[in-house]
């Protein structure tokens, strides 16, 4: 794989459908080929020829189609299918995508949510749900998990992403993949995943969607590939390009990261599909002249799916009889998306029985949603155990605008959003309460505008035991496209937690957002804080299991909360300066200081409460010294700490393990998260957790562009706690 058009090794592995795959390719025509590279979509397109319906329909029957997206349901997939394998010369089955990127018809909390559960059963659990759903509906190939680490919490997708740390992100995209794809994906209850968005999305200049990236070659390395690797090391099936710049060349036209590092360096066997439209997207980068450049330019880099666009398609055979674009590529291409077709099983049944299609969530499928989102919450605050509420409470007051909103399954919900939505907090503390008076006003409606209701929502607060105040943002202003650049609670909702405040009756906020948000300094006067996410399907349920107890909340932030828009990013991980602000801090976990602002964000990663409480032991090491050899011949060291519930109820802890290298070759992160545990402990109950520390741990890539992974000699210090703010540290000496 080379500029030129040299084919990538794609059958380093010695696949069992090497054979069958060289076979068939041998058989087709340049058309067909190239058929292969194009996917269409079913709904909301409108190309040259109409909507993109009809064009599917017509080049599926004449074998000029790979693949399309959006299309599901047993019945019409199928009859589409059967244009395909049925009319068309050589009956090539397509591969149908779609987006399920937190349920399909069971919508589990947003992935930042999932993040926050610190626990990749969680994630798991939502993609091997999502894939039966979506498989016997006739989808094969989801475009998930998304992994892009990024620090600016004005982007909204950061909402699809696993938040601020590479290793939380790929912690989570693998167990994602697992989930997906299973060991088999002719399982007809798994399906392909898709890594996303190839690379460093996430790194957007001032969190606008699709703007500039601009990142040394270090920093690619140790913060924006480590997910990918990991999601291919997985054996994640696809991979898409990102609609971002790297350093000025478009990812679309990356060969750099595309074809030398994914797929010969990571021996990616895989297909690179192109985000929407983003191949077309060459031209107004200012990269490509035209759609032939454009299709050029992305095929030899190492794309081998466009979405939508059809430049490859329609300039494949003038670039290839112009020899600029190789033969040898073009197959190369071919034989990555048939290899997926064959290990999908779709040569060998391409339809999906329209009897077994499961038509909407199961009771079981509803409950690990539930789950899920209870584990998900975080506790940002909780003064005088005002949380959890007592299950005695005669009279609840819930309001705020998004009290009795059932449009909290969050941004990109699957197909089921619509039919099945979610249970407001409402209904939730109803239900968690059968025998008390639940009241409601919501005060300020989901834009944050004054409904009128405002003295309604003070009355009942006044007159209830208790005040659950949900505010937050609509799933509408985050996710995709959706960049704010005030990242407070939208319009007047501020006014009311002062008024509900102001009556002087306790009270207690519940946060539903995409986003980490900048709260206001009511944060600090709150008597607590529990921070929601968009928690799917079951979202009032979940919120009343945490509110009153049942589930002790065991989430932690996977991205920091600034306390200002001014100071973003505000990063855990950032690296050191050579002018510390604040000489209380030598260890410069805290951001450097504006005049303006208190130093470090309102909550930092890894930040959450619990309704117990925890001792950990100080870390102890296997060993204090390891030589730099033995650590590249695969040695470890094991960190042990004992963590203890020393309070009166059972409750989770995520015990949490930061590395800091003080002196290095590259001026290294103040800390970076390479272990965590979330725990489940009785009261009094104690458990040692371990962790093991290798080469992987210790070293980091350098600037050198052909990748060199170095492991230094020097200390290492091994922090152990439970934020990024831990303080409790061994070192260890690497000689
Ligand atoms: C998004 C992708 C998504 C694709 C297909 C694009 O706009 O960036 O994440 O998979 O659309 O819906």
């Amino acid at each position: 794989g080379s500029p030129d058009g040299s084919p990538a090794d794609s059958s380093a592995r010695n696949d069992p459908y090497d054979r069958p795959v060289a076979e068939l390719l041998a058989r087709m025509t340049d058309d067909e080929k190239l058929g292969q590279l194009q996917q269409l979509a079913w709904a909301g397109a409108t190309g040259p020829g109409g909507t993109q319906t009809q064009q599917a329909e017509e080049a599926a029957r004449a074998g000029l189609l790979g693949s399309v997206l959006n299309i599901h349901g047993a019945k019409e997939s199928n009859a589409l299918q059967r244009i395909a394998v049925e009319e068309s010369r050589l009956g090539i089955p397509l591969i149908f995508g779609l987006d399920i990127i937190h349920g399909f018809w069971t919508t589990f909390p947003i992935p930042l949510a999932q993040a926050a559960s610190f626990d990749p059963a969680v994630s798991e659990l939502d993609a091997s749900v999502s894939a039966a759903e979506a498989r016997s509906n006739g989808v094969h190939w989801t475009f998930a998990p998304m992994m892009d680490v990024t620090s600016e919490p004005r982007w909204g997708r950061i909402a699809e992403s696993g938040g601020e740390d590479p290793y939380l992100n790929g912690v989570l995209a693998a167990a994602k993949v697992r989930g997906y794809q299973g060991g088999d994906l002719r399982a007809k209850d798994r399906i392909a995943a898709c890594a996303k968005h190839y690379v460093a999305y996430g790194g957007a200049e001032g969190g606008r969607d699709y703007n500039t990236v601009d990142v040394s070659e270090a920093r690619l390395r140790n913060h924006y590939l480590p997910p990918f690797k990991v999601a291919v090391d997985a054996q994640v099936a696809t991979v898409m390009a990102a609609f971002n710049t790297i350093s000025g060349v478009p990812a679309h036209g990356n060969e750099h990261t595309l074809t030398r590092i994914l797929k010969q360096d990571w021996g990616f066997d895989g297909f690179v599909v192109s985000d929407w439209t983003g191949v077309q997207e060459l031209v107004p980068h200012g990269f490509a002249a035209d759609g032939a450049d454009a299709a050029r330019l992305a095929v030899n880099a190492g794309v081998d799916m466009e979405m939508v666009s059809t430049h490859v398609a329609d300039h494949g055979r003038k670039l290839l009889s112009e020899g600029r674009i190789d033969a040898a590529r073009l197959d190369d291409a071919v034989t990555r998306v048939l290899r997926v077709k064959f290990r999908l099983g779709l040569f060998d049944d391409p339809y999906v029985p329209e009897a077994a299609e499961i038509p909407g969530p199961t009771a079981r499928a509803r409950s690990a949603a539930r789950t899920a989102a209870a584990r998900s919450m975080v506790l940002l605050r909780n003064e005088g155990g005002a949380l959890p509420l007592a299950k005695t409470v005669r009279s609840v007051a819930v309001v705020g605008p998004f009290a009795d909103s059932d449009d909290l399954q969050g941004t990109w919900a699957g197909p089921g959003a619509e039919k099945f939505r979610s249970v407001t907090v409402l209904n939730g503390v109803r239900a968690a309460l059968p025998d008390a008076e639940v009241t409601h006003a919501p005060g300020i409606d989901p834009a944050g505008e004054d409904t009128g209701t405002l003295p309604a929502a003070v009355a009942a607060a006044r007159a209830a035991d208790v005040t659950v105040v949900v505010v937050g943002e609509s799933p509408a202003i985050s996710g995709e496209g959706n960049s704010r650049s005030d990242i407070g609670l939208p319009g007047r909702q501020e006014e009311l937690i002062a008024a509900i405040a102001a009556t002087g009756r306790p009270y207690v906020v519940v946060l539903v957002n995409g986003r980490p948000l900048a709260l206001g300094d009511w944060a600090d006067d709150a008597p607590a804080v529990l921070e929601a996410w968009h928690p799917g399907m079951e979202a009032g349920n979940a919120v009343a299991d945490v509110l009153f107890g049942d589930v002790d909340p065991g989430g932690r932030l996977p991205a920091s909360f600034p306390r200002t828009v001014g100071q973003i990013p505000v990063n855990y991980n950032h690296e050191r300066t050579g002018r510390p602000y604040n000489p209380a801090d030598p260890d410069q976990r805290y951001v450097s200081r504006y005049l303006d602002v208190a130093d470090g964000p309102r909550y930092p990663f890894g930040h959450g409460l619990s309704y117990t409480t925890f001792t950990l032991t100080e870390p102890s090491l296997s060993r204090n010294s390891i030589a730099a050899g033995a650590l590249r011949r695969g040695d470890t060291v094991e960190v042990a700490v004992t963590v203890r519930n020393t309070g009166e109820r059972e409750g989770d802890e995520v015990v949490q393990l930061y590395l800091h290298d003080p002196v290095a070759s590259i001026v290294q992160p103040v800390r970076r998260l390479r272990g965590f545990r979330r725990v489940t402990l009785a009261a009094g109950e104690s458990t040692t957790v371990r962790f093991g520390l290798g080469a992987d741990d210790l070293g980091f890539w350098t600037n050198d562009p052909d990748g060199r992974f170095v492991v230094e000699e020097g200390t290492v210090d091994i922090i152990v706690g439970t934020s990024s703010t831990a303080t409790a540290k061994d070192t260890l000496t690497i000689s």
